[in-house]
């Protein structure tokens, strides 16, 4: 049953290899359903969750795009000098449910957009295994900036950088947030909690319900994590359902 996700990951690699034999569609109940493997494109139809939202209004779209201008050019802290360019955030302005990381990675910041390393491509599995897509979600970090060697975020550098996620989740108003492993979770509930015992609990943030689960990184690192974090993900399908 996290096996929703192997089973995912299973199915990727077979319809990979007949991508690599130059099959271009498969049937599905005599459905012809084309295969597109690229990656960073969640491969799963939305299904019944309610997760797709309503149009964004232009105050959002505006509101956001002035946002991440100031972001891009923001010199707060010392990682503006590391950094080869600002991650914002992607997806959906008027999300229903948001996820945050901690911060970039070298991927992140080599492309500018969050999650699109190999922990962004598990995180898009984990999506099309609740039945939405990349694109419907919204998707962001604690810090703006890539810590070199990605490091932990520093407490000076959350301070500087943390209006800016408070402004973009007033922009977004997403009714659930899911915090991406212990150290976004810290740094956006202000705990110290131990993961397990955050995982317990919905928590809230500026009024919106938080579920925390373990970093798509941890789970690459530890498959067994898979398990857990899916009955995390499903315990959010259960809330989007009504959202
Ligand atoms: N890890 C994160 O926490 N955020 C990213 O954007 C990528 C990896």
């Amino acid at each position: 049953m996290s096996n929703r996700i192997d089973t995912l990951e299973a199915t990727l690699a077979v319809l990979k290899r007949l991508e690599k034999k130059g099959v271009r569609s498969v049937y599905l109940d005599g459905v012809e359903i084309p295969i597109d493997t690229a990656p960073g494109v969640a491969s799963a139809a939305p299904v019944s969750v309610a997760a797709a939202s309503v149009a964004a209004s232009p105050e959002t779209v505006a509101g956001l795009a002035d946002l991440a201008k100031t972001v891009s050019v923001c010199t707060r802290c010392a990682l503006h000098a590391t950094r080869k360019q600002t991650v914002f955030g992607v997806g959906n302005p008027r999300a229903k449910l948001m996820f945050i990381g901690e911060a970039p990675g070298a991927d992140e910041d080599a492309k500018g957009e969050p999650f699109v390393g190999r922990a962004g491509q598990l995180l898009n599995k984990i999506i099309a295994a609740m039945g939405m897509t990349r694109e419907e979600v919204y998707i962001g970090n604690i810090l703006k900036c890539r810590p070199p060697q990605n490091r932990d975020p520093l407490p000076s550098e959350v301070e500087c950088c943390e209006e800016y996620l408070r402004a973009q989740i007033a922009l977004i108003q997403p009714k659930y947030i899911c915090a991406l492993g212990r150290i976004a979770a810290h740094w956006l509930l202000k705990t110290e909690a131990p993961l397990g015992a955050m995982r317990e609990q919905i928590h809230t943030y500026e009024g919106i319900p938080v579920v925390v689960t373990y970093h798509p990184a941890a789970l690459l690192r530890n498959p067994g994590f898979k398990a857990p974090c899916w009955e995390d993900m499903k315990k959010l399908m259960a809330l989007l359902k009504d959202a």
